[in-house]
């Protein structure tokens, strides 16, 4: 699949639900309502759906939500996806989680293929942790991230930048992550989904700044690592391990993107930061010739924009794209 702008198509990210055992407060409020399940994609279809991205060529496929392991049955479908990984056309399945659930099926997840998973962790302190994810379990979550070492899975986390929250942990999170082996990748909070009470501006803390106080005490070497995505690699040389920066509201990566992403509901949407979607779930449920779901699927990419428009500033209303983060998956 090549786009208009000679993007090649390689990266799909699906989302398995819009539900969360947490309530991260930037990502959703407190009292979310949740979608129907008969508008959820079964896991049937979700395969059906994955594979046929797979046989049109997407060689990385991560799973995410909501929360991806909170949905029942959910290592049906790794189970099946890693059919694909054992037949070569896959070269990765992956899963971006709160971790919560990480210490029943690490191991599950490694047996069904899995090498890597983002783990989202904002705090190394319990209480903030409760405070930023509100229903979260620290001790839960620090259980999985080991069982995840256990099974043999390399963890990233992935910590929102939160300004006057974790603005004075910066360097215990690199010094942690490297005791842990774990790579660590900072996210800019991005104007998603508007969440009542909370004031993005108030959170908004540019990676510039992050990356310029962690340059007092560590050296980062530049890293030739590319993912295709809104990440830009370098490594700690006193620890080793990897230290991404996602910017997507002070950076344009969008010349390099390769992927696309897939809704809980079958909602192809092109770009996160645009509001253009194709239905997938109709095809889908129409019939079972797949050649009705690879014809919408082209059409879609023949219309991937060039790039984004998210902006965070005063004037603005601070919600450029009012679907929520768990609706597209991180
Ligand atoms: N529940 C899983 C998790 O938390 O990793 C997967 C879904 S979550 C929506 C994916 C990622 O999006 C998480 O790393 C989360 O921190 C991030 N995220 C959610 N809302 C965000 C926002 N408004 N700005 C930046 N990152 C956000
Ligand atoms: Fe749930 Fe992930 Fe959103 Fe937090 S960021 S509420 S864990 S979906």
């Amino acid at each position: 699949m090549i786009d208009p702008f000679g993007r090649e198509i390689s990266y799909l990210r699906v989302s398995v639900t819009d539900r969360c055992d947490f309530r991260c407060v930037y990502c959703m409020s407190e009292d979310m309502t949740f979608l129907p399940k008969t508008e959820l994609l079964t896991l049937e279809e979700l395969d059906r759906l994955c594979s046929t991205f797979v046989g049109m060529g997407v060689r990385k496929l991560r799973i995410t939500g909501g929360e991806p392991l909170v949905r029942r049955d959910i290592m049906w479908l790794f189970r099946r996806l890693g059919r694909h990984l054992d037949g070569g056309q896959l070269e990765e399945l992956t899963v971006t989680t709160n971790g919560s659930q990480l210490s029943r099926f690490a191991q599950e997840l490694y047996d069904c293929g899995v090498r890597r998973v983002n783990v989202s962790l904002d705090t190394l302190n319990a209480d903030k942790f409760k405070a930023i994810t509100r229903w979260g379990r620290f001790d839960q979550v620090m259980e999985g991230l080991q069982a995840a070492k256990k099974a043999g899975l390399q963890v990233k986390l992935n910590t929102v930048a939160l300004k006057g929250v974790n603005d004075d942990e910066l360097h215990h999170l690199v010094r942690w992550c490297g005791d842990e082996g774990f790579d660590l990748t900072f996210i800019e909070v991005m104007p998603m989904g508007d969440l009542g009470t909370e004031n993005r501006l108030d959170q908004y803390w540019p990676l510039s700044m992050v990356r310029a106080e962690l340059g007092k005490e560590w050296t980062l070497d530049e890293s030739s690592h590319r993912t295709g995505g809104p990440a830009r690699y370098w490594t700690v040389r006193e620890t080793g391990q990897k230290l991404g920066f996602i910017t997507p509201l002070t950076h344009n990566f969008c010349e390099s993107c390769n992927r696309v992403r897939i809704t809980c509901t079958g909602m192809l949407y092109m770009c996160l930061g645009q509001d253009d979607s194709a239905n997938l779930r109709e095809p889908l449920r129409r019939t079972d010739d797949d050649t009705a779901l690879q014809a919408v699927i082209e059409e879609a990419i023949s219309r991937k924009p060039k790039g984004h428009d998210f902006i965070i500033d005063r004037d603005s209303d601070n919600v450029s794209v009012a679907r929520h983060m768990s609706v597209t998956g991180g």
